[in-house]
């Protein structure tokens, strides 16, 4: 990944290898095959710009595409006019034709929502595709085991549905050797055999590095797409995909006793020389990435060193001690907050989090480039 220079009209840039991202995609494709890799883009390609991230993975080869909520469909439909989409939180009061006029298809979670989409079939006069969404431990979305049964005794319910895919969640699927993954296997396995015959689905990052028992025919990754690494245990065959980089505004050198930041929580216990970086939580640096004396917040790098934060992360600005750091940063170069050996996974430890949420909260107000995937130019979001 190049460095691009920061423009002028914002410190900071979120730099996105759409390269990378294909690169990602294909390497999971092919640790799945003959499972089909779809690809999950809700929340804006995981903040990343739908807009630039679904046709890259397009270009790739994906054709099947997963959004959380239906306000997404009308951009995606636009930029993959052939490719399957699939909204993963189902039809909601009264929007099922709109489902059907931007051809995208609901995760029914329910019979309630079923039967809603089969009034709608029944009235268009074709089958409707839609998937169905069986619950079978996770206890959020889906079909609890009682409703697959009453929809197998009745399948009249589903009258008019074309239903293409049969699909559940892992709850614990960073956790390699949890009982309840099998346990959700063998229950979605017994499940599925009691519905009409459709491609399945329960893997996502996670559960598709748990083994072929776990593909079927279809595997649905968001953060490995992204570079993120879900399963600690197993890495997934990708690399990081974003850098997010920011300007140092201003660099002040203290004496022992004076603090940094709101709160004086941070006290100088030597000289220090101490940089403030043009990035707070508002950028997606979280505030519990804030350090004490006593607590080791966030870092960021500085070349290829890590530089602590030190007090408070503030809504625009962190402070961060260079003291040790040679040769001396100056005023206007940029600083790493993800990128350069720095992980999302880091960040999110330094923060009581986990990758996905740094992720997806990166550098809304920052300049944007993306890299490869047909076109390098930059755009300001
Ligand atoms: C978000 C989501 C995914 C993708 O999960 P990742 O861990 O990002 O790969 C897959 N399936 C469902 C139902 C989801 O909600």
């Amino acid at each position: 990944m190049t460095a691009d220079a920061a423009p002028a009209d914002t410190p900071g840039i979120l730099t996105v290898d759409l390269g990378q991202l294909a690169a990602n995609w294909r390497a999971l494709r092919d640790a799945v095959a003959p499972a089909e890799c779809a690809a999950v883009v809700k929340a804006d390609a995981y903040g990343l710009g739908a807009r630039r991230v679904v046709p890259a993975l397009y270009a790739a080869g994906c054709r099947t595409f997963f959004i959380a909520l239906l306000d997404e469909a009308r951009d995606i439909r636009r930029l993959v006019p052939d490719a399957v989409i699939y909204a993963l939180d189902g039809v909601l009061d009264g929007s099922a034709e709109y489902f059907a006029r931007f051809q995208v298809r609901p995760v029914l979670s329910s019979l309630d929502e079923i039967q809603e989409w089969s009034r709608v079939a029944q009235a268009t006069d074709q089958p409707l595709p839609a998937a169905l969404h069986i619950d079978t431990g996770l206890n959020r979305l889906g079909l609890s085991a009682r409703d697959v049964r009453r929809l197998a005794a009745e399948p009249h319910m589903a009258a008019g549905v074309g239903l293409n895919l049969i699909m559940s969640h892992l709850a614990c699927a960073d956790e390699p050797d949890h009982p309840k993954n099998r346990d959700q296997l063998l229950t979605f396995e017994t499940l599925t055999t009691l519905l009409p015959n459709a491609h399945r689905s329960i893997a996502a990052s996670d559960g598709l590095m748990l083994g072929p028992a776990y593909h079927f025919d279809l595997v649905r990754p968001g953060y490995a797409l992204y570079g993120g690494q879900a399963l600690s245990a197993q890495l997934a065959p990708v690399a990081p995909v974003v850098r997010l980089q920011s300007k140092i505004l201003h660099i002040r050198d203290i004496a022992p006793g004076e603090t940094v930041g709101y709160s004086a929580t941070w006290v100088a216990d030597r000289p220090s020389r101490i940089a403030i970086i043009a990035a707070g939580y508002a950028d997606g640096v979280s505030r519990a990435a804030s350090a004490t004396n006593a607590y080791s917040g966030g870092a960021v790098m500085i070349g290829t060193v890590r530089a602590p934060i030190v007090g408070r992360v503030s809504m625009d600005l962190i402070t961060v001690d260079i003291t040790d750091i040679a040769p001396a940063p100056q005023r206007g170069h940029l600083v790493t907050l993800i990128g350069d050996g720095l992980t999302l996974e880091d960040a999110g430890r330094a923060s009581g989090t986990i990758g996905y949420e740094v992720l997806t909260r990166l550098g809304r107000r920052f300049h944007r480039t993306y890299l490869g995937g047909g076109a390098d130019n930059g755009e300001v979001s």
